[in-house]
């Protein structure tokens, strides 16, 4: 049984833009993949409607065989998204973010308060989390964001541009983190402009174009293509 499985997923916004002109994917557990390609090419789109935040026009998502839309909340238990933007209150503490989001998830207070020193200490924030989000750093505020994605213990984490605008030394320090999480049995999906991001931590590669996509195969082979 897959990780994530995509069938025939389209997306026409509003204003008549057809984002997604029918995709599909298979990712398996423990893969580390890719969802590289070009600005506008439909990444955002994808992760927006796997994370049930944009409306889908057709297709459907499967999170471990569960259906976004039949079995939304085993849906949602496996699976911990980083969108690109940051969504949380900047007038909150750091800590108190993530002890809302373990609630969001149901954990008992003692087990929540675990996981957020787990997670503060790997990502190195554990000296902030008292402190506002909003005087945190950008490096700062995008390892909250994974923090807080993986508060959970999701199997799937997904994770849009996780490095976009991030200085090369903290970004190479995200990566070991993501690599260790994928070790320790995650299945990981991250999308990226960035060929050399792809190539540096993932196995499997889709390439997205137009709405399309246009290849599908491991980032071994992709490589020997260039
Ligand atoms: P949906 O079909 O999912 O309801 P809409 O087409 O209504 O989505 O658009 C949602 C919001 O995104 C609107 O406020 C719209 O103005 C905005 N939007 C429109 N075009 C773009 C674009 N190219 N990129 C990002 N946001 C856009
Ligand atoms: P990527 O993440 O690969 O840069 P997106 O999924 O953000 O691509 O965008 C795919 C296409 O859909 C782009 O042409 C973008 O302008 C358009 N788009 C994105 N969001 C909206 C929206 N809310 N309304 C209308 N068009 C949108």
């Amino acid at each position: 049984i897959a990780a994530l499985s995509i069938r025939n997923l389209e997306k026409v916004y509003g204003s008549g833009h057809r984002a997604l002109k029918g995709i599909s994917l298979e990712v398996q557990p423990g893969d580390f993949y890719a969802v590289l390609g070009p600005n506008g090419a439909g990444k955002s789109t994808t992760i927006g409607i796997i994370s049930s935040l944009v409306r889908k026009t057709a297709g459907t998502v499967e999170i471990f065989g569960k259906d976004i839309d039949k079995d939304f909340s085993e849906a949602k238990q496996f699976l911990g998204i980083v969108p690109q933007e940051f969504n949380f209150s900047m007038f909150e503490k750091v800590e108190d973010i993530l002890l809302q989001q373990a609630g969001y998830y149901g954990l008992a207070r003692q087990d929540a308060k675990g996981r957020v020193e787990k997670y503060l200490k790997a990502l190195g924030l554990w000296d902030k989390r008292r402190s506002p989000a909003r005087t945190l750093s950008g490096g700062m505020k995008r390892r909250l964001m994974i923090a807080r994605a993986l508060i959970h213990d999701p199997k799937l984490l997904i994770l849009d541009e996780p490095t976009a605008g991030v200085d090369i030394e903290l970004r190479r320090s995200m990566w070991d983190f993501l690599r260790d999480i994928n070790e320790q049995g995650t299945t990981i999906i991250l999308t990226t402009h960035y060929l050399e991001e792809a190539e540096s931590l993932c196995r499997n590669v889709a390439i997205i174009d137009n709405g399309e996509i246009v290849q599908n195969t491991s980032i071994k082979k992709l490589l020997q293509q260039l």
